[in-house]
């Protein structure tokens, strides 16, 4: 199996088998809902933070399978970091796609899987909304 074909298994397991799907819509939790008009891609998250610490995230919404499957992987990338170690590996997330390899590949864990996006410019707002999103909550919250 060649990295392409691991980074299409990536997608298409979390795209099949999302990882932290459903909200719970309770008070704990910070509530974000952003959209992708380009490709009609809809994202909620919920993030709950505890002592500066990103105890637990939820997305649930609808789009393609590049949207979807990146709100899984990053529920499971983000979860037990600090703020701070978050907003970073986001920041990563966002300079990957765009092309830069100057970033901590470890961090990302499966996110790498979204390295080939950048060939793809109209896919890179698809493989980053449940980030935005997320780092919305996380900003709101901080
Ligand atoms: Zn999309």
């Amino acid at each position: 199996m060649d990295l392409n074909q691991l980074y299409r298994a990536v997608i298409m397991d979390n795209y099949k088998n999302p990882k932290n799907k459903g909200l719970n819509h309770t008070d704990d939790f910070h509530f974000v809902h952003l959209n992708n008009p380009s490709c009609g891609d809809d994202m909620n998250v919920e993030v709950k933070v505890e002592d500066g610490i990103i105890k637990d995230i939820r997305q649930d919404g609808h789009g393609c399978s590049i949207s979807m499957s990146s709100a899984s992987v990053m529920t499971d990338v983000l979860i037990g970091h600090t703020i701070d170690d978050a907003l970073k590996i986001i920041n990563d997330f966002y300079e990957m796609v765009k092309g830069n390899d100057e970033i901590d590949e470890e961090s990302l864990g499966e996110a790498i899987a979204y390295k080939g996006v950048r060939s793809f410019p109209a896919r890179i707002k698809c493989a980053t909304l449940a980030w935005k999103a997320i780092e919305k909550a996380i900003n709101e919250v901080k």
